[in-house]
């Protein structure tokens, strides 16, 4: 099934503002918080629908690679890139959505920090898009002792504190207060003798490698999101995201102003007053340009269509070759005596050869009276 936009899901304009998204998304979570629609299923698909979109449209950075990818810059939500089977927290209806932020009781579980990966591409990886493997930090379970952070042989017992839960209740007042259990410190167990390997954490630090799809068009500063591949998260706390930011290299031909594409095309003397054609590079292969005669250094040819087709443009750009005439260097003897040749004709009429030339010196004479 499609997934859908989530500005439709909220039922916001694209150009809602921060207060906008947060009051749709209010009133929505009000609506459909399982706690309130215990005998309706599609209730919690609705919540959970509700507090995706959130997420990502309150979140400054996410929302601008959502209005550029669209769900297409999730690639969290494709396929080889596991989310990683977290448990969906619906929040607290009283803490999450109507107090904003989470305090009290549930301040031991945290979401984990969001990460940034550098990634340098090539100018054609970028035009066409590619998929790459990254190899990011991570923490796995540990092998020692699978992860129960407890010494082989024994097992983390239930905190009795609190019963296994990670918090208890506070009576303060009229109100009773959910906070993380000081024993366990929200954790829910109690390590008699810790695995030597992660020192009771049951978690250590590796390395993983991820596949990354760069999708075609992307252009430096824009970054993807691999949801839930951040830093784990604390006591149960969902993931963090890991951003991979683009940049790309320096390309020997091109350079790229947003979907198009810029080169220098130098050509010598004698075509560019006789004109010809020449054979220029192009991303995807060459063209032929046909230069006219009398053709002046500075001139700009434009091939339409030979740009970069950027993420959410229908259309490519172009291509844009500025026109730099050279002058010849390393002349043999035969050569300067057909240049002096030409300039003593030349000469003769210089006005009608060189009219920029000659129209500068009557500035000039002008200027200086
Ligand atoms: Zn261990
Ligand atoms: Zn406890």
């Amino acid at each position: 099934m499609a997934k859908k936009d989530y500005y439709e899901v909220l039922g916001v304009n694209r150009d809602a503002s921060e207060d906008e998204i947060k009051k749709a998304y209010r009133k929505l979570a009000m609506k459909h918080h399982p706690d309130r629609n215990p005998d309706n299923p599609k209730a919690e698909e609705h919540f959970k629908e509700a507090k995706e979109a959130y997420e990502v449209l309150s979140d400054a950075q996410q929302r601008v690679s959502y209005d550029r990818y669209g769900h297409a810059g999730e690639p969290g939500m494709g396929p080889g890139f596991g989310a990683g089977a977290h448990e969906f927290d619906f929040g607290d209806i009283f803490g999450d959505i109507f107090g904003g932020g989470r305090g009290g009781g549930r301040s031991n579980v945290h979401r984990g920090a969001d990460l940034r990966y550098n990634l340098e591409i090539t100018l054609e990886q970028a035009a066409r898009g590619t998929e790459t493997k990254i190899r990011v930090p991570a923490m796995v379970d540990c092998d020692t002792c699978h992860g129960s952070g407890a010494k082989p042989g024994t097992s983390p017992t239930t905190c009795n504190t609190c019963g296994g839960q990670g918090q208890v209740r506070m009576q303060q007042g009229f109100f009773s207060i959910q906070q993380a259990c000081p024993r366990c410190r929200g954790s829910g167990k109690l390590i008699a003798s810790p695995c030597s390997s992660c020192h009771g954490a049951g978690r250590i630090k590796q390395h993983k490698t991820l596949s990354v799809k760069i999708p075609p068009g992307v252009d430096s500063d824009d970054s993807i999101r691999l949801s839930g591949e951040g830093e784990h998260g604390v006591n149960g706390g969902p993931p963090g995201d890991l951003y991979v930011a683009i940049h790309i290299k320096q390309h020997a031909v091109f350079q790229r102003d947003h979907n198009d594409l810029h080169c220098e095309m130098p050509v010598s003397f004698a075509v560019a007053a006789l004109g010809g054609e020449i054979e220029i590079p192009t991303l995807d292969g060459s063209a032929r340009i046909k230069i006219p005669p009398e053709t002046q250094s500075g001139k700009t040819f434009r091939l339409r269509g030979k740009g970069i087709k950027g993420v959410r443009s229908p259309t490519y750009g172009d291509l844009h070759c500025h026109f730099v005439v050279e002058t010849p260097v390393n002349l043999t003897e035969r050569q300067k005596e057909l240049l002096r040749e030409f300039e003593s004709i030349n000469e003769k009429d210089s006005a009608h050869h060189n009219p920029r030339a000659k129209s500068w010196m009557d500035k000039v004479k002008e200027f200086f009276g």
